[in-house]
C-alpha cells in the first residue's frame, strides 16, 4: 500500500540533494576534522562552509552557530549553559506552559538544582500574554525562553515583541525554533533573538544533527565536557555528514521559501475548509492566522484520536494525535489542556502536518479516509 505521509512536524524524509551531498562523508571523506593533514582539513573546511549556510539562513554570524546532536540538545545547552554562566545576576527564568518537553523537562531539572522558573499561561489560541510576560520579570530574571511556534497546534508567538521586552529589560531571549525553522523567515537581529535552537530532521536533513545560535557576547557554559570542538563549547568529534546535511537542507529550504510556503498554506487551508464543510462538532486548535504553514490540528468531538490513527494507518496514512498514549489511556496533551480544550475535544485531536511532497490528491484521500474511519468508529 502507498504510504501517505502527513507527519512532517514529527520528522521529514531526507531530500535527494542532501543525500547526494552527504554520502562522501560516510566514505572517502572520513578524516577527523581536528586532524591537521589534508584529509582532516577538508572536513574542517566543509564544516565551516555549512556553519556559514546555517548562520546566513537566520542572519547570524558563523561564529555564533554551534552544532549539536539534535533540537533537544540545543535546548539543553541554551538553558543550562546560559543559566549556569549568569548565576551572579540571578536564578530566574521565564518560559511557557506549552513548550516541548526538551524545554519543560530541562526547566524541571533546573528547578531541582536551585533555579526558579515561571511558566506563562496561553490563551485559547495558544498565545502568551505580553503583559503577563512583563509582569513576570524580576530583578533576578536572566532568561526568557519562549518557543517560536508550537509543535502540536502550530501557533506562532509574537516573537518580535517578546524580543523587544527582553532587550529593554536587559534579559537574554532564547527561542526554540525547531518547528519554525524553514517554515518561517527568521532574522535573529531584527527579532532581537539572543539564542535559538534548531534541528535537522524537521527540514529534510538527517536525524541526529542540530544547531544552536548563541549571540556573540552572551555568556554560556558548556554542558558536555571533553575536547575543544565547537569553539570549546560542545565537546565531541563532529558529525560531519549531519553537519553537511543540515547546511545543504537549510540552504535549499530558504532558497525556495516563497514557493514552499505558499504550497503548504494552500494544502493546509484546503484541508481545514474541507473538514469544516464535511464534519460537525469539530474544533480547529491553534491560532487561525499566526500558525505554521503546514500545521492543521483539528479535534473531532467524542472521537478517540488513538483509534482514529490506527484506522488511518490501515489506509497507509501517517498522522499524529494531540494526546500522549501512556499505559493504554490517552492523556490529553499539556498543550491542549493549556488552551482550555474540553476533554471530549482534547481526546479527539488529530495533527496533520504537510510537507513538500504532498499534493491536493493526497489531501483528498486523507479527508475521504477520515470520513470512512470516523463513520466506522461511530458504528462500532
Ligand atoms: N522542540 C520542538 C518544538 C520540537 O518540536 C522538537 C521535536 O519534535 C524538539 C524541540 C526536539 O528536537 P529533536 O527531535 O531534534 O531532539
Amino acid at each position: 500500500m502507498k504510504i501517505r505521509y502527513f507527519d512532517h512536524a514529527a520528522t521529514t524524509p531526507v531530500r535527494e540533494e542532501v543525500i547526494k551531498e552527504i554520502i562522501p562523508y560516510f566514505g572517502v571523506e572520513y578524516g577527523n576534522p581536528s586532524s591537521i593533514y589534508t584529509l582532516g582539513r577538508r572536513n574542517r573546511k566543509i564544516i565551516d562552509e555549512s556553519r556559514e549556510k546555517v548562520a546566513k539562513a537566520i542572519n547570524a554570524k558563523s561564529s555564533e552557530i554551534y552544532f549539536t546532536s539534535c533540537g533537544s540538545e540545543s535546548d539543553n545547552l541554551a538553558l543550562k549553559g546560559i543559566m549556569s554562566a549568569n548565576k551572579e545576576k540571578g536564578k530566574h527564568l521565564i518560559t511557557t506552559k506549552i513548550e516541548h518537553p526538551a524545554i519543560l523537562n530541562t526547566c524541571k531539572w533546573l528547578e531541582k538544582n536551585g533555579y526558579d522558573v515561571t511558566y506563562l499561561n496561553v490563551d485559547n489560541n495558544g498565545k502568551i500574554s505580553l503583559s503577563e510576560l512583563k509582569n513576570s520579570i524580576r530583578l533576578d530574571t536572566v532568561l526568557i525562553s519562549i518557543m517560536f511556534a508550537n509543535n502540536e497546534i502550530g501557533t506562532i508567538q509574537p516573537i518580535k515583541e517578546i524580543g523587544q521586552i527582553a532587550k529593554s529589560n536587559g534579559i537574554i531571549f532564547h527561542t526554540d525554533a525547531v518547528q519554525a525553522i524553514g517554515n518561517v523567515k527568521i532574522d535573529v537581529q531584527d527579532l532581537n533573538i539572543d539564542a535559538l535552537s534548531m534541528s535537522g530532521h524537521k527540514i529534510y536533513a538527517p536525524k541526529g544533527i542540530g544547531a544552536v545560535y548563541i549571540k556573540n557576547g552572551i555568556k554560556f557554559e558548556r554542558i558536555q565536557h571533553g575536547g575543544h570542538q565547537e569553539n570549546n563549547k560542545r565537546a565531541g568529534t563532529e558529525n560531519v555528514a549531519g553537519i553537511v546535511g543540515l547546511g545543504k537542507a537549510i540552504e535549499l529550504i530558504y532558497n525556495d521559501f516563497e514557493k514552499y510556503n505558499a504550497k503548504l498554506i494552500n494544502l493546509r487551508d484546503y484541508y481545514i475548509s474541507e473538514i469544516e464543510k464535511n464534519f460537525e462538532n469539530i474544533h480547529v486548535n491553534g491560532d487561525r492566522i499566526d500558525r505554521l504553514p503546514g500545521n492543521a490540528n483539528i479535534s473531532f468531538k467524542g472521537i478517540d484520536a488513538g483509534e482514529l490513527l490506527l484506522k488511518l494507518d490501515s489506509y497507509g496514512i501517517c498522522a499524529s494525535a494531540g494526546s500522549a498514549c501512556t499505559s493504554g489511556s490517552l492523556e490529553p496533551s499539556h498543550v491542549l489542556l493549556a488552551i482550555g480544550l474540553k476533554e471530549d475535544y482534547a481526546q479527539g485531536a488529530l495533527r496533520v502536518s504537510f510537507g513538500k511532497d504532498n499534493n491536493k490528491e493526497d489531501v483528498q484521500y486523507l479527508i475521504d479516509c477520515i470520513k470512512k474511519s470516523i463513520n466506522n468508529l461511530k458504528d462500532e
